[in-house]
């Protein structure tokens, strides 16, 4: 079985794509203004914690997620944890989250002093399932709950009108991890925008990067200013002075990164459309194989596919490492999804509901290569694929 899959791996990068070396799972691509606008960075001397392009990069995530308002941070995982702290989370408190995501989303919660309860999955979306919510917050006892936080995996908008219907009856704000979902939409929202607050990150490996890098997101104008004082030591504006009127972080964007950013974010129509056609040659490639997926939009959701994923019929440990050793023989990059947070040591003793069909996913899921590399423009002119 692990053969017909790498054959069919293969047929699509080798004989499709034409690509001989080696390919990587997800590799950033450089084709557009990054070296202009660095270069200018440099030329200014404008690198730092402030500068232009931090403001023009925030403008224009604001205008692509649709966000009212959106903070550049150093990164997804500092984002996350300014989400949560703005929520309202801190020492002793309870979070919510699914045990299916990146290490980063529990550790936000672990570093204010929360802690972390595990609800399972849904496996049609891939994110936090609403139901298994439900019956969570109705019966946490006494402890309060004071966030739920649902992500997006790989791309894939989470069930957010079931999820934010049963935030608001339990009054739970709800915290969107969407360091995977730039670009992608559910029901013709940006995924990011129908949470209190939401994450994104520009790490090296997302759909867009700076380099290292993230956001805040938020319609709430004055979580937006809190978010961007926070982040910013907590410094009053003054010409000269160093006051500051709470403990705050240094998370700014350097504009270095944002710099790199801007350039990013003029691809990512280009990006999305490469990632989009991959994804269909992949449905093509692997439609008369039986016993395994590739992970699909479902309907009324448009997702970044930024991380394509095959899903087996069955758990199948063996298999999935046999996908991932015969891959990377012949230079193809596969990878198994995260541990689940529940099996690590620091996450083993939280709080958690039945989770069968994370630990299902965990031997199910392989996340195959997903550059948006230049050679699928050629396959757009070219008419192939769908
Ligand atoms: C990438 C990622 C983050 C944040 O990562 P940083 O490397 O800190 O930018 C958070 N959550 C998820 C689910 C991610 O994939």
């Amino acid at each position: 079985m692990h053969n017909e899959i790498i054959c069919r791996l293969e047929a699509v990068w080798r004989r499709t794509l034409r690509v001989d070396g080696p390919v990587p799972l997800h590799a950033p691509v450089f084709e557009g203004h990054e070296w202009e606008y660095v270069k200018d960075c440099l030329d200014t001397g404008w690198v730092s914690s402030v500068g232009a392009y931090v403001d023009r990069f925030e403008a224009m995530l604001a205008d692509i997620t649709g966000a009212h308002h959106a903070v550049a941070t150093v990164n997804g995982s500092a984002a996350l944890e300014v989400c949560l702290h703005l929520a309202g989370v801190g020492a002793g408190d309870d979070v919510v989250l699914p045990s299916l995501t990146f290490i980063a989303t529990a550790n936000a919660v672990s570093h204010l002093g929360a802690s972390c309860r595990f609800v399972d999955v849904d496996e049609a979306t891939l994110g936090l399932d609403p139901a298994r919510l439900d019956d969570h917050l109705a019966r946490h006892g006494d402890r309060p709950i004071k966030a739920v936080v649902v992500m997006h995996t790989f791309g894939h908008a989470a069930d957010l009108d079931g999820l934010m219907q049963v935030c608001a009856r339990h009054g739970v704000p709800l915290i969107e991890d969407a360091a995977e979902s730039l670009g992608s939409y559910s029901g013709g929202r940006h995924t990011g925008t129908s949470g209190l607050l939401s994450a994104l990150s520009f790490n090296g490996n997302k759909i867009v990067t700076t380099g290292g890098g993230g956001a805040v997101l938020t319609n709430d104008p004055d979580l937006a200013r809190r978010a961007k004082h926070l982040t910013t030591t907590a410094k009053l504006s003054h010409p000269y002075r160093f006051d500051h009127d709470e403990v705050g972080w240094n998370y700014r964007l350097p504009n270095l990164n944002a710099a790199l950013g801007c350039a990013q974010l003029e691809a990512l129509p280009a990006y999305l459309g490469r990632k989009r056609r991959l994804a269909s040659l992949y449905q093509e490639a692997f439609a008369d194989l039986p016993g395994v997926k590739v992970v699909a939009d479902r309907a009324g959701c448009a997702g970044n596919f930024w991380l394509n994923a095959l899903i087996l019929d069955r758990p199948d440990r063996d298999l999935v490492a046999q996908v991932i050793e015969g891959a990377a023989a012949r230079g193809l990059q596969c990878r198994p999804i995260w541990t689940p947070m529940h099996r690590l040591p620091m996450y083993r003793y939280c709080p958690r509901d039945d989770l069968a069909v994370t630990e299902a996913l965990e031997d199910r899921l392989i996340n195959i290569p997903s550059s948006p590399s230049p050679v699928l423009d050629a396959v757009i002119s070219a008419g192939a694929g769908l």
